[in-house]
């Protein structure tokens, strides 16, 4: 028994106790399953930006949506934009392989999402415009996970997080923080796949990552 529950018990008090901390955490569940469910709507619906006249559909993101891992990438491809679902292709298959070189999985306590949730045309980089107005559905997204380690892959995962224009270079293989959150840049993954040489770095960054979440 803690000291705590030994004091309470002492005092008559440990089931009332122990009963309102269930009912609290049992509502801070239903309320954030009615978030997650309010989200799930608002994503699809959304006309925020022109990015929604030529999307075949939002692409939310994937995974363990209590996960302590939260993964940051830019926005949908092609594929993305097709399937519904972020990282896939050759980008997410690398992705995949990274957090299987350190005992992660897709899913299983990682969550995936895009700073953009609409894939912008011929996959040109985001507008500010667009980045701005899209943003409040990555805050969302991050209240309700509510992660103990955010990875921003890429530079505009990196400089919209941090609200800087700093360059990868300059922010990898440091921890920031976003809203109290620790937070690690690396490599975007389909950048990796352009720049072979740099793939050791973004491992650099993955090990880095790994040792941050095992002190917490
Ligand atoms: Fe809305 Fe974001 Fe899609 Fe623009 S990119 S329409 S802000 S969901």
């Amino acid at each position: 028994m803690s000291r705590r529950d030994a004091i309470l018990a002492e005092m008559g008090l440990a089931p009332i106790w122990r009963l309102r901390e269930k009912e609290v955490s049992k509502q801070q569940e239903v309320s954030k399953e009615k978030a997650w469910i309010e989200l799930k709507k608002a994503v699809p619906a959304c006309t925020a930006c022109g990015l929604h006249k030529t999307r075949k559909q939002t692409v939310l993101g994937v995974g363990d949506e209590q996960a302590d891992w939260l993964l940051v990438g830019e926005a949908p491809g092609a594929e993305e934009d097709r399937l519904g679902e972020p990282f896939v292709g050759q980008a997410g298959r690398l992705l995949d392989n990274m957090l299987a070189a350190i005992g992660l999985k897709r899913g299983e306590n990682v969550y995936i999402a895009n700073v953009i949730k609409c894939r912008p045309p011929g996959n040109r980089n985001p507008e500010p415009e667009e980045i701005a107005r899209c943003a409040r559905h990555l805050v969302r997204q991050i209240e309700l996970i509510e992660p103990k380690l955010i990875v921003a892959m890429g530079r505009i995962a990196a400089q919209t997080l941090l609200n800087t224009d700093a360059t990868i270079a300059s922010l990898r293989g440091r921890l920031h923080q976003y809203a109290g959150v620790p937070l690690i840049v690396t490599y975007h993954p389909a950048y990796l796949l352009r720049n072979l040489p740099d793939k050791s770095k973004a491992w650099a960054d993955l090990v880095f990552a790994k040792k941050t979440m095992a002190a917490f």
